[in-house]
Formats: structure tokens, sequence, C-alpha cells
């Protein structure tokens, strides 16, 4: 039987990142297992957007650290991943003011380009836009976004021309456990795989694998749902990505020229207890909800066409940031995953980070006592700044 350096579970942005960083430095034998195929969790529907408006020093470092990776992956490996850089702005009122020029300073001391604009610069940032007086925004030209399916396929692609070889179409079924050792996974066909480490990439899958391992964690897979609409010809619109704190919306250009919406707002989403079988679409109430905010900040949007919606799945945490770290009680065995709807843009100093502890790779932003599994039983959650714990 072979055995593998390291086993992933999981061929999301997160396993195909890490498969990438640990095969990139070193020559450990890596397997990855995906039961579908790639980008079929969360990252397949994701939104890619790689900001770097973050509260924390690391996250704020992370997230630089992948936009930069993302922005370099084309020339670096002549595959595109549709990057490109409408820049972001984060709109609030004065309520949210101190919390926002506060990030904006941490941010600037880490080298982010980004500033604190007043109404009437957001009115000549986007002229067809409607912004209250008392109303302001983080300016982050540098933000930017990727087609998250093009990136995990070309990111795996690269992985395997590494030397990571890849399982599709296989579910791992349990986790093989000797003397609370995790030496392996067991396959859909009870076919046994013997690894040193096994990681679980598992996305909204990943706390009921560890509840059948007997480890509890605290990770909800919940359904946020996203509106596509289609601006009409003709509209007067820059094409830039926001976060709307007053009215708790994000919306973003996607490629196909569609413009898609979704909350800030985390706790309403319905908690999936099978991700295997959810609710992929989206209610009119839903999108009709989207259209009316959405259109009171870009007028044109009230008469767009819609092209309907998606259901989707985060993997939440109380605190609305991951558990990156070894399964407690449990060796050999390590847990990356819940993301909160803010993950894609970790991936790369995520699995730098993890590839640094399990392999070779070099150390990056990552610190691994911040996403600590056990920091929720120990008491100490990160603080969460804004009241939505998706911004970070
Ligand atoms: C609608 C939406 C919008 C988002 N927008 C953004 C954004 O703008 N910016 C941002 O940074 N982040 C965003 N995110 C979050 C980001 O996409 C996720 O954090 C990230 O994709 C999570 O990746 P993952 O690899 O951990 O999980 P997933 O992509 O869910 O991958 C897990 C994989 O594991 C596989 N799997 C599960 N169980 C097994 C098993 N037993 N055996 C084998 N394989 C298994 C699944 O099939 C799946 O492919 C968004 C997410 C969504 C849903």
């Amino acid at each position: 039987m072979t055995t593998w350096d390291h086993v992933i579970i999981g061929g999301g942005i997160m396993g195909a990142s890490l498969a990438y960083q640990l095969t990139r430095h070193g020559n450990d034998k890596v397997l990855l297992i995906e039961k579908s195929f790639p980008g079929a969790g969360s990252t397949g529907k994701s939104g890619a957007i790689l900001r770097q408006h973050y509260s924390h020093e690391i996250t704020v470092a992370m997230a630089r650290e992948g936009l930069d990776w993302y922005s370099r992956f084309e020339e670096e490996h002549g595959r595109s991943i549709s990057f490109n850089r409408p820049g972001m702005a984060f709109i609030c009122t004065d309520d949210n003011r101190p919390n926002l020029e506060r990030n904006v300073e941490l941010q600037k001391q880490l080298g982010v380009q980004t500033e604190i604009i007043d109404s009437s610069d957001l009115r000549e940032l986007e002229p067809g836009g409607t912004f209250r007086d008392d109303e302001c925004a983080a300016w982050e030209s540098e933000a930017g976004n990727v087609q998250p399916v093009q990136a995990v396929n070309e990111i795996l692609t690269v992985a395997r021309e590494q030397g990571t070889e890849v399982l599709f179409g296989r579910r791992v079924v349990s986790l093989i456990e000797n003397n609370s050792t995790i030496t392996g996974v067991t396959l859909d066909d009870q076919q046994q795989i013997s690894a040193g480490n096994v990681v679980i990439c598992a996305g909204p899958w990943s706390g009921q694998m560890l509840k059948e391992a007997g480890v509890s964690l605290p990770l909800t897979a919940v359904r946020p749902e996203q509106a596509f609409f289609e601006p009409p010809p003709g509209a007067h619109e820059r094409r830039l990505i926001y976060g709307d704190l007053t009215n708790g919306l994000y919306w973003k250009p996607e490629l196909a020229g569609w413009t898609r919406v979704g909350l800030l707002d985390m706790d309403e989403d319905a908690v999936v207890s099978d991700p295997d079988h959810y609710d992929e679409g989206v209610s009119h109430q839903f999108i009709q909800g989207c259209r009316q905010k959405l259109s009171r900040r870009l007028p044109h949007y009230a008469h767009s066409p819609s092209w309907g919606g998606v259901g989707a799945l985060y993997t939440v945490t109380p605190d609305s940031h991951p558990v990156i770290g070894p399964v407690p009680g449990r060796e050999g065995a390590w847990i990356v995953s819940g993301f909160s709807g803010h993950g894609f843009k970790m991936a790369p100093a995520v699995s730098r980070g993890v590839a640094s502890i399990l392999g070779s790779a070099p150390a990056g932003s990552f610190d691994p006592d911040f996403f600590c599994p056990l920091r929720f039983d120990k008491g100490s959650p990160i603080e969460v700044t804004y009241g939505y714990g998706i911004l970070g």
C-alpha cells in the first residue's frame, strides 16, 4: 500500500492551494481526494473578491499576500485565472466611521493603498450613484477578483504538474484512527489510503466529517443567496466592487457582464444539515429585495433584467474566522475550514502557512495561533469589528 506524506480531502480553493504549496516547495508525496470535481463546494460559486480591508494585522497581511499571489499567477504560470482589479469601496454612515478609520490606518501601515473618502468623493467616483451626505467610504484601489472555477482548476493543474496526484469522484467516508492518531482515510469503495498527515479541506462537509471521527468543532454549513442582474444598455456605472454597510449589501461585476448581489448579514442564512442536498435556488422575494436595495444606490437597476440567483454554501464559525490547525485529540490530522464567506482571498496565505508547518514551504503571513481550533473552548474568539462578521 502506498503511503502518502499528505492526503488532502477536498478540491476547493483550500485543498488545491495546499497541494500547490506542498509540491512547490519540496518532494513530499501529496494526494488530493475530491468527491465530485474541483470547485464543487463553496469555491465554484464564490464571488472571489480579493480585498485587503480587514480589522486585524494578521488578516490584512494574509489578504495582502493573497492578492499579490493571485495577481502574479498568470505571469508565473502562463495560465489565466481572469484576474482583474476594479477597486472596492466600503460605504458606511458616521456610526461606523471610527471603525473604518481605524482599519484604514492599520491597512496603510501594512502597505495597502487605501483612503477614507467622503460622500462628494463617492459621487465623483460613481457619478450615477446615490449617496447620503453622512456617508463615507474606505476606497481600496488595489482590490480585485478572479474567476473562481478557472482559478481552482488552474491552481490544481499546476499542482499536478508539480507532482500532486488526484482522485476525482471518490469520497472519503472515514478517517482511519489508531490510538487517537489518524493514519489515513477510507474511500467509498472501502479502499484504505495511508498518510503521514490528513488535511481536511472539506468546506461545508468538514464539521460532519469531524463529528463522525468523534471531534466536535463549531463548524456550521449555511445557505447564503446571491442574485444576478444585467445592467441596462447605456447605464452609467463604473463597474466597481462595493461593500455597503448602510444597506447590508455587496455587489460586484461578473465576467458575463452581470452584477452579482449578496447580503452582508449571515445570521439569517438557513442552516444546511446535508450539504449534498440543499436548495440551490433563490426566491422571488430575495431577488426583489436585492433589486430594491441595489437601486437605492444605482437607480438603473430598478429596470434591469434579473438572471435569477443561486443558493450556495458558507461554512461558518461563531467568530466568522476559520479554524486552522491540528484536529484536537487526533494526531496526524489537520483542519482547514470555517472561512465564513471570506476565504477565497486567504487561500494563498493559508496554504503557504500550513505547507510551511507540514512541509517545506517558507513561512508567510499566516499565524497558526490566531486561528487555533481550540480558541472557542479557551474563551478567546477573534474580535469582530463590524456588525457583519463576513467582513472579518
Ligand atoms: C456565494 C459565495 C460568495 C463568496 N464570495 C467570496 C469573496 O468574494 N471573497 C472571498 O474571499 N471569499 C468568498 N467566499 C468564500 C470562499 O469562496 C470560501 O471560503 C472558499 O471557497 C472555501 O474553500 P474550501 O476549499 O475551504 O471549501 P469548498 O470550496 O467547499 O471545497 C470543499 C471540497 O471538499 C469536497 N469534499 C467534501 N467532503 C468530501 C469527502 N468526504 N471526500 C472528498 N471530497 C470531499 C467537496 O466536494 C468540495 O469540493 C464566497 C463563498 C460563497 C459561497
